[in-house]
């Protein structure tokens, strides 16, 4: 088989295929090409393994316990019950997904493990100062949307949770267990809660009323109230997002684009600002990225 090194790097090999252009987008994977087209690249087209990290793998966890809560009575709806779900759902997430628990492999005494189930309890617990479960009756929780665009791109996600108001008025909420970004940052955040209302505008052609996100690593709560120009702002920037990753997979051009966020990428050993050098491109025939896109990755923030 004869290899060449193309402009980013990579080693490409003659005889391979190109993989498909991605059929869908999701937040999270829209996100990563903003942030990089090679880490885009490296999670959706070479789909290399991730480790899980301990703040992802909370993020899960509590995001099992707040969704869950909600199976209670309105009334039982309280910290302590909340709380005394954690460990239930810990052993849910490790049974389904084993490899979370290599992230206490190296802690016989537990005491490492007993910190972090703490810490997730302070986060459950936060959530209470922010909202009142007591006095929500959500339409839905963890739901999956799906919907497509005209041009035929499919938007897709899983949003935390939807309130339906009597009058209608729908709000989307989502959960981050991080702490709040700066005011600076804040289009960044509200960039997934708008993605989700253009999904739910052109499933149920009704705009949101109100999108917010609920920090509960710094006890903060941000609100939007969108408009339909801004979702189709949303939409354009999408469709020329989906237009630049075609094009990076048509012509192999995946640019690496190193930010302070590089030192949570778990790819630095492949990544050429780190010396490193990625997988050929375009992908041997039949390696899994030849099929597609990919959205699941492990872990909630
Ligand atoms: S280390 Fe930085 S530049 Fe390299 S792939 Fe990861 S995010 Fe991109």
């Amino acid at each position: 088989m004869e290899t060449r090194t193309d402009g980013t790097g990579s080693a490409a090999v003659s005889g391979a295929v190109a993989p498909a252009p991605p059929a869908s987008l999701s937040p999270s994977r829209a996100s990563d090409f903003m942030q990089c087209p090679l880490l885009y690249r490296f999670r959706v087209i070479d789909k290399l393994p991730e480790k899980p990290s301990e703040a992802a793998t909370r993020g899960t966890l509590v995001h099992a316990v707040l969704e869950r809560l909600f199976d209670a009575p309105a009334a039982e709806r309280t910290a302590p019950r909340a709380k005394a779900l954690v460990p239930g759902q810990w052993e849910r997430l490790r049974e389904s997904r084993p490899e979370v628990a290599e992230l206490f492999a190296d802690d016989p005494e537990g005491e490492r493990l007993a910190r972090w189930l703490g810490e997730a309890d302070k986060l459950v617990e936060r959530w209470f100062t922010l909202e009142d479960p007591t006095r929500l009756e959500p339409a839905e929780r963890e739901l999956f949307v799906e919907a497509e665009l005209d041009s035929g791109l499919r938007l897709r996600g899983i949003i935390d949770r939807v309130d339906v108001a009597p009058t209608g008025e729908v709000r989307i909420v989502d959960y981050k267990t991080g702490k709040a970004p700066r005011p600076e940052y804040a289009e960044g955040a509200l960039f997934q809660m708008k993605f989700y209302a253009l999904v739910v505008w052109r499933l149920k052609q009704v705009v949101p009323r109100r999108l917010q996100l609920v920090y509960l690593g710094s006890g903060d709560v941000l609100t939007y109230d969108p408009v339909v120009a801004d979702l189709e702002r949303v939409e354009r920037k999408l469709l020329a997002l989906w237009e630049a990753i075609r094009l990076a997979t048509e012509t192999g051009d995946w640019r690496p684009r190193p930010t302070k966020l590089c030192g949570w990428c778990d790819h630095q050993a492949v990544c050429p600002e780190f010396g490193g050098t990625p997988p050929p491109y375009p992908l041997p025939v039949g390696a899994p990225g030849a099929e597609g896109d990919a959205q699941g990755r492990m872990g909630r923030d």
